[in-house]
């Protein structure tokens, strides 16, 4: 059984490996952009995944994935509205400190 440090690294691997994949199959997708439907930003295609006809950024794809793998949720409708309530803090920990690692 894997621990939710361990599932944070691997995911993180599988999704930046999605963008390069995308990447590669069209380099073009690089200048392309959409809204994501979780966090409402501009941003790039690549490495983006839909998931029940909401298109996510590469960024939510990664918590997603995350919180699939840990349970946190069942259905990516949650995780649309953890989004809308602000409340991804407490599903993501160990996101939160690779950022503010880098930072320093
Ligand atoms: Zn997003």
């Amino acid at each position: 059984m894997k621990n939710e440090k361990e599932i944070t690294e691997e995911m993180q691997l599988v999704t930046a490996q999605m963008i390069k994949d995308d990447i590669e199959e069209n380099p073009d997708i690089v200048n392309e952009f959409f809204e994501c439907d979780c966090c409402g930003a501009d941003k790039c295609l690549a490495g983006s995944v839909e998931y029940n006809g909401y298109r996510l950024c590469n960024d939510c794809v990664l918590i997603a994935e995350i919180s699939f793998a840990l349970k946190k949720i069942t259905d990516i409708q949650e995780l649309i509205d953890l989004y809308e309530d602000k409340n991804l803090a407490g599903l993501c920990q160990y996101i939160k400190q690779e950022e503010s690692r880098e930072n320093n």
